[in-house]
């Protein structure tokens, strides 16, 4: 008896809870975007086929509608027409395709013209593949998040960006996963298997943690959890972790959804004030309009190995 009117309490209980659940803001959704197309590192011209392919089979897997934002100075470091089909894979694949430059060069040190010629010089390959399938290339990603300097720069580029159809895509959750492909590109070609599961482990704690700040950060600027766009790169880490990094995301409660329908969360109204030559992602440009503080306290820092680990490669490179 006493359990069945514990039952009975409990769920009486939860009927309550429900309208304010109900009335709770929606869980954030989360877009993907992956830079550096058609691949973060160019080893080789299989490695790069194979882990574009598996990216995109784990992306499928999971009705995931992402966009890649190519580099095509990046086509001719290895086989062109592979690399071309590496692109064309991805829109039969049903993702999209944005500019991320031709040079990957910063606009802080090229400037402003020689920046824009080269935002027009790397639309040629992936535009044509667009028209070809009656789509337009409307993306545009800054290397480095950097989008001017000084208040010219950044009106200049941002009005010849318009002016040229392109909407500019924030970042809004960015897990640094540059600073892991790189040490583990070399764990994998040097088959140092323990090294690379290493590198995966710490990837995705890193990523957690970044996406609990990024939803933090969320509700200290707007009470709520927004539409997320989180910055990744065409890397073999990335495949590799495909199925680990969007179980980080549902196991939240968040659901995937493409960068066109994200960019629709009114956050992406918010004035964007930031004028200078850091990369910084956008809701940290917002806590500047709205002049709130973001969680800063509890910002996920990488861990140090990897730091060591990449800064050793950027050295041996140079
Ligand atoms: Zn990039």
């Amino acid at each position: 008896m006493l359990k069945l009117l514990t039952a009975m309490l409990a769920s009486l209980t939860l009927l309550c809870a429900a309208p304010v659940r109900a009335a709770s803001p929606p869980a954030g959704q989360v877009a993907l975007t992956f830079d550096d197309l058609p691949g973060l590192s160019l080893p080789n011209q299989r490695y790069v086929d194979s882990f574009n392919h598996d990216l995109l089979t784990g992306l499928r897997r999971h009705r995931i509608a992402a966009t890649g934002f190519v580099n095509e100075g990046k086509l001719d470091e290895l086989d062109r027409g592979h690399q071309i089909a590496i692109l064309k894979r991805w829109l039969q694949a049903g993702m999209d395709l944005g500019n991320h430059t031709y040079s990957h060069e910063s606009l802080n040190t090229l400037g402003a013209r020689p920046f824009v010629a080269d935002i027009a010089k790397g639309e040629k390959v992936t535009g044509a593949l667009m028209a070809a399938r009656h789509r337009h290339l409307r993306w545009f990603r800054f290397p480095n998040l950097e989008t001017g300097a000084d208040t010219a720069t950044k009106s200049f580029v941002a009005g010849w960006l318009a002016a040229h159809g392109y909407r500019s895509a924030p970042v809004t959750i960015d897990p640094d996963d540059w600073e892991f492909a790189e040490p583990y590109d070399d764990a994998v070609l040097h088959h140092d298997h323990a090294r690379a599961a290493y590198i995966r482990e710490a990837y995705l704690a890193h990523s957690a943690l970044t996406i609990d700040w990024s939803r933090k950060a969320a509700h200290a600027l707007f009470g709520r959890d927004i539409a997320y766009v989180m910055l990744l790169h065409a890397s073999k880490l990335n495949a590799d972790c495909i199925d680990s990094l969007t179980g980080l995301i549902t196991r939240r409660g968040m659901h995937f959804t493409s960068l066109d329908r994200a960019m629709r969360d009114p956050a992406y109204r918010t004035p964007d004030p930031y004028v200078g030559a850091d990369g910084i992602e956008w809701l940290e440009r917002w806590s500047q309009a709205l002049h709130r503080e973001l969680p800063w306290d509890d910002f996920p820092e990488v861990p140090a190995s990897i730091v060591t680990s990449y800064d050793k490669l950027e050295n041996d490179r140079h």
